[in-house]
């Protein structure tokens, strides 16, 4: 008998829109549009966007604000829930707690591992604390260690550990260079397709 089944998803790019390209559109502050998958090291992303904040005097509210607004990618919601009612579902995500939570509501409060923001009293953002780091990986991993099998899915640099360390791996709407790179997993740009390389063989 196989081991009970537990899919992993990434949530910005998978889900919902990515999070910052938003805020870079709302604030007209072009420099705020990369995102992992134009920058592979995280810590270098995310200190660059917290100086272009800090810079432009925007608070945690102001991107909350923008957060607010955003809808999932049309079809993740009834994606996601076809796969629950199917399997277990976690969402590995490198957002944050203070970010992530108008999103939930809209997926109907999946469960959601991720970080946490480091805010003023001001409401200025001035850090980021990572939980874990390679979080996405080590969480697939400490699965495999509970006794699941575990398939995951992602659309950039910062999910291809976790998609390695699963036993399947797939890559959904993923740019082309994160494709080429990893040759390795199967890609997708359709929920419908995502779902049955995702449920295969289960
Ligand atoms: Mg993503």
């Amino acid at each position: 008998m196989n081991a009970p089944l537990v899919v992993c998803l990434d949530l910005e790019g998978v889900l919902v829109p990515e999070v910052w390209i938003a805020v870079a559109e709302k604030t007209g502050i072009p420099a705020l549009r990369r995102t992992t998958r134009d920058e592979p090291d995280y810590d270098k992303l995310m200190r660059g966007r917290l100086e272009i904040l800090a810079h432009h005097g925007l608070k945690l509210a102001d991107i909350q604000e923008v957060i607010g607004t955003l809808s999932p990618l049309e079809g993740a919601f009834e994606f996601l829930e076809k796969l629950r009612s199917h399997t277990q579902v976690i969402i590995l995500s490198d957002t944050f707690y203070q970010f992530a939570q108008p999103l939930m509501r809209h997926l109907a409060w999946p469960t959601l591992f991720c970080h946490e923001l480091e805010v003023a009293a001001d409401g200025a953002v001035t850090g980021y604390r990572l939980r874990i780091k390679d979080g996405k990986k080590k969480a697939v991993a400490s699965l495999k260690h509970l006794g699941f099998r575990v398939h995951a899915s992602g659309d950039s640099y910062n999910d291809t550990s976790m998609l390695c360390e699963a036993d399947r791996g797939v890559l959904f709407c993923c740019p082309q260079n994160v494709a080429d790179e990893f040759p390795q997993f199967a890609r997708t740009e359709s929920y419908e397709e995502l779902f049955s390389l995702l449920m295969e063989g289960c």
